[in-house]
């Protein structure tokens, strides 16, 4: 009988020592031995994952990691990097030749809009962006050569939300690779495979570790997509580290629990700071007010872990603000069990030009909050009292 994602988060286990450990095993080594030169002449004709090699190539811990994500994101296959940018520049690498188009959303994470504007140009690569709030707008700017479609689903730090099965049946009749950034949901939440995406790339580095210890990437999809991504990651090198695959599989155990909770107390601060006097406006996916509410509904099954807010006072309130927090920890990282307070303008989006930052709806007074999972009475305290300052 099939089960629910829940339990196979918790109880996928794909590797096994012999010793009847119960918890699952890390597999720190660099290479794998053979019984025979024979053997080991049949694993190097072999380009696919079924020998393990060496750790750059492939790795039980990081096999294991994958095939928990794999399963959770309703994917055939997958393939995991030592960061979340590994995976999405290893993606981009895959599948774009000389000459190539890809069109993407605006607003996307800083280092994402850094490759497409500053890397992918280097090699022929040209890109065009949209407007998540003007999905319409996006067929037009489809050429003969559109290779990728990307998009971040809710975004960062905008927290715009798109609707990932109309997208998804403008790629199907065009030929184009629909690719979604599903770091602020997590499997969890949202299953863009489920809606129609092809590929499915995370920074394994926020929710999925949940607890700030270390970073990876992933990206799920198709076993055909997967293979040349896989190929490209083997003789490149943005391998994950074994260890770092055996914290995230234990971390994908409580993930759904984890969300939850993120999610509650998220949409309880979203809540009790909608109105307030400081602020000149509040966001969250399931927030009624959320330009896309009903679509947030459609694909998640709660609002995620991150909520926004704007200061009325600027870059003075917006550095006022982190100044005055008591608890919460000024850091850019997100999706940690401890709250965080960033101010995306000053730190993860400081590449960017004014115009390109106000392109995206990141304005000077823009706080996000990393919900983390204290008591939530404890986490608004200390944002009202920062507020009161
Ligand atoms: C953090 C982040 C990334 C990059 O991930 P790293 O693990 O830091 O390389 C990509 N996309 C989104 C939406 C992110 O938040």
């Amino acid at each position: 009988m099939a089960k629910h994602p829940e339990t196979n988060a918790v109880r996928i286990q794909t590797k096994k020592t012999g010793e009847k450990e119960h918890s699952t095993p890390l597999f720190l080594t660099s290479s794998f031995t053979y019984d025979s030169a024979e053997d080991m002449a049949a694993a190097f004709s072999d380009d696919s994952l079924d020998v393990n090699i060496y750790s750059r190539f492939s790795n039980p811990s990081v096999d294991e990691f994958i095939e928990k994500i794999a399963s959770l994101e309703g994917a055939e296959d997958g393939i995991a990097t030592a960061t979340g940018m590994a995976a999405i520049y290893s993606t981009f690498m895959t599948f774009l030749n000389q000459g190539d188009h890809i069109i993407s959303a605006s607003a996307v994470f800083g280092s994402t809009h850094t490759i497409l504007t500053k890397y992918l140009p280097k090699w022929g690569i040209e890109a065009s962006y949209f407007d998540m709030n003007k999905p319409d707008r996006i067929e037009a700017l489809i050429k003969p050569n559109t290779k990728i479609l990307y998009v971040e689903t809710p975004s960062n730090p905008g927290l715009d939300i798109i609707d990932i099965e109309f997208v998804s049946a403008l790629c199907k009749k065009n030929n184009i690779l629909f690719v979604v950034d599903n770091c602020f949901a997590t499997p969890a939440v949202q299953q863009p495979i489920k809606f129609g995406a092809d590929l499915v790339v995370h920074s394994a580095t926020k929710f999925i570790d949940g607890q700030g210890r270390v970073l990876g990437g992933v990206v799920v999809g198709k076993k055909e997509l997967i293979q040349p991504l896989y190929l490209f990651i083997r003789n490149t090198g943005p391998s994950m580290s074994p260890f770092n695959a055996w914290v995230l599989s234990k971390s994908l155990e409580t993930l759904f629990i984890r969300m939850e909770r993120h999610a509650a107390s998220a949409l309880q601060i979203a809540k009790a700071l909608n109105g307030h006097a400081k602020l000149s406006s509040v966001k969250y996916p399931f927030l009624e007010s959320h330009p896309q509410y009903a679509i947030a509904k459609k694909q998640m099954s709660n609002g995620g872990g991150i909520v926004t807010f704007e200061l009325k006072g600027g870059i003075e309130a917006g550095r006022n603000f982190l100044n005055s927090l008591q608890m919460i920890s000024m850091t850019n990282n997100l999706g940690d069990s401890r709250t965080i307070a960033s101010h995306p303008s000053s730190t993860t989006h400081s590449k960017l030009s004014l115009e390109e930052r106000a392109a995206v709806g990141i304005t000077d007074g823009l706080i996000r909050i990393s919900v983390g999972l204290e008591n939530a009475d404890d986490i608004l305290d200390d944002i009202l009292q920062a507020l009161g300052k």
